[in-house]
């Protein structure tokens, strides 16, 4: 590090991760503080994966003052309610994970309030609670905001083009003064006393210094981790999936507001609509499966012209032991990997360049700051871990022998207390900052199987007559913000149509 201070923000990479940093650094900094460097490679490219989001991103947008019509215009994006789950409890079976609550909460979760009703003979199907579950269902999406002010925010997030994306984040960055090089970084220097990275050498000859590195290199961790040598936390064990297969298809009628996720015999298959292309990929493990057995597999799966030859993408679950070491701190790919079942991965870039600017060091790099980003972010891949593990371990199937394997694997103690007592008494112990609250836990812990054998007494207080009469308002009140929504794409096509 420049021993005189900070003075030279650099970030390595320009995928989703390094201009999310840079539009986010160089909104809030300005470049009159900060010199923000960026360099990335055409040669290497980026990942070109990431298109399905969840509604934290709507923080980030506004953090970044973005029009949310023209941000999906340039991007080509459509809107995303949640996810929907085929065969995960078994084949054929179908469920979904929104983006929101269930009905109303009264001093406890509402899904208890639902398990009574349910245990009384009222539906099974908690979906009719929930406005995003419904409006999928439908096909249908509005901005409650924009339909009836009044009715609660029905939440929401994105599925994009992620090259798209960052060409849009890097109009934005360059306009409020970060400087892009474009070029392959062929050598790193650090500083002979400390170890801290002083420099970074293009092939071309040129030098960038700096005196803060953000690490956004991808998998391969070029400063984090073939620099530095941090070292990997890896995860196989429980996220035994280390292969995808990606393609891209043309697209078909009736955009869907939601990612599909349906499970394959050695992993699943994602499904993410955007407006111009559908985009596919089948996340499995080589173990079950060979990468040209997926390629076919996916290729026959899909419901539209395949635009492109599968892709393999090959990677390790797990992360960085240090997201912050020296001066070096890694966001995105090379801070590690969670694969993309709930569309975390660029939640967890937003996470990081909160924390950072959260921590930011305005003078000198202190073991304080860098001690608490790295707690922070390890808490955040934690608990997206357990939620993730949940997925393939509550299930029914087993007839293959990668969902033997998911289903008989022993899980984390963390996971083991939150699925015991969620059976129990439907009480899934999340933390207080966790990402996934309670409603996500139930729609996927109840959806993959496991309904819980008790609820909590505060639930059964409200008179008979009264508990119906409510249940039957909040069912016809949901249906109702679902039944104002116009179809997803005439809503696209008028709002926010790609350019
Ligand atoms: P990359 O896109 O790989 O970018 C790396 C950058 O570093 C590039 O610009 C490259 O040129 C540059 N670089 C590398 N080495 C050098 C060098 N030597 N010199 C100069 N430049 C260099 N996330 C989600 O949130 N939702 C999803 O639905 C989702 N789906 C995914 C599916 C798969 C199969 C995978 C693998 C990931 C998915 N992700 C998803 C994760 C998401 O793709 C990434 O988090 C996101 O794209 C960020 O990637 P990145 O910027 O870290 O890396």
């Amino acid at each position: 590090m420049g021993k005189a201070g900070i003075r030279n923000l650099v970030i390595v990479g320009g995928g989703t991760a390094g201009w999310m940093a840079a539009a986010a650094l160089s909104k809030v900094f300005g470049t009159q503080s900060y010199a923000i460097t960026l360099i990335e490679s055409d040669e290497i490219g980026t990942v070109g994966v990431g298109e399905a989001t969840i509604p934290t991103i709507q923080e980030f947008n506004t953090l970044l003052e973005i029009d949310e019509n023209q941000f999906m215009k340039e991007t080509n994006a459509s809107f995303k309610l949640g996810i929907r789950f085929l065969n995960w409890k078994h084949e054929g079976s179908d469920y979904f994970h929104p983006f929101g609550t269930y009905g109303v909460d009264m001093n406890v979760n509402f899904t208890h309030y639902w398990m009574r009703y349910h245990l009384a003979g009222g539906s099974g199907d908690f979906g009719l609670f929930n406005p995003q579950t419904l409006a999928s269902r439908l096909n249908r999406f509005g901005r409650m905001a924009e339909i009836n002010p009044k009715a609660p925010k029905v939440n929401y997030a994105f599925h994009f083009d992620a090259s798209l994306y960052a060409k849009f984040l890097r109009r934005h960055s360059e306009a409020r003064g970060v400087v892009r090089h474009e070029g392959k970084i062929t050598s790193v220097v650090q500083h002979p006393d400390d170890g801290d990275i002083t420099c970074v050498a293009l092939e071309s000859g040129k030098t960038i210094e700096g005196d803060l590195f953000i690490d956004c290199s991808g998998f391969r961790g070029l400063l984090i981790e073939q620099t530095l040598k941090t070292g990997y936390e890896d995860w196989s064990q429980w996220l035994p999936c280390n292969r995808a297969v990606a393609v891209p298809c043309d697209k078909v009628s009736g955009l869907t507001p939601y990612t599909t996720s349906t499970a394959r015999e050695a992993g699943w298959q994602w499904r993410i609509p955007l407006q111009h292309r559908t985009g596919n990929g089948y996340v499995f493990c080589d173990s079950y499966l060979s990468e040209d057995q997926a390629m076919d597999l996916i290729l026959q799966r899909l419901d539209g012209r395949p635009q492109a030859d599968p892709r393999v993408i090959r990677f390790t679950t797990g992360h960085r032991k240090k997201q912050w070491n020296r001066n070096v701190i890694a966001m995105g790919l090379a801070s590690g990997f969670l694969e993309p079942l709930e569309s975390t991965s660029i939640y967890l870039v937003q996470e990081a360049i909160m924390k950072l600017l959260r921590y930011f060091p305005r003078d000198q790099i202190t073991e304080s700051a860098r001690s608490s980003f790295n707690r922070d972010m390890l808490f955040a891949y934690d608990d997206v871990k357990d939620f993730l593990i949940a997925h393939y371990k509550v299930t029914e199937r087993a007839e293959t022998p990668f969902w033997a394997y998911c289903k008989h694997m022993d899980v984390p103690d963390s996971l083991r207390a939150r699925l015991e007592s969620f059976e129990r008494h439907n009480q899934s112990l999340v933390k207080a900052d966790e990402l996934f609250k309670e409603a996500s836990w139930f729609a996927v812990l109840a959806g993959q199987g496991l309904m819980p054998k008790s609820y909590h007494p505060i639930a059964d207080l409200i008179a008979e007559d009264e508990f119906r009469w409510r249940m039957d308002r909040v069912k016809e009140g949901t249906a109702g913000l679902a039944n104002a929504m116009p179809g997803h794409e005439a809503y696209i096509a008028k709002a926010c149509p790609s350019l």
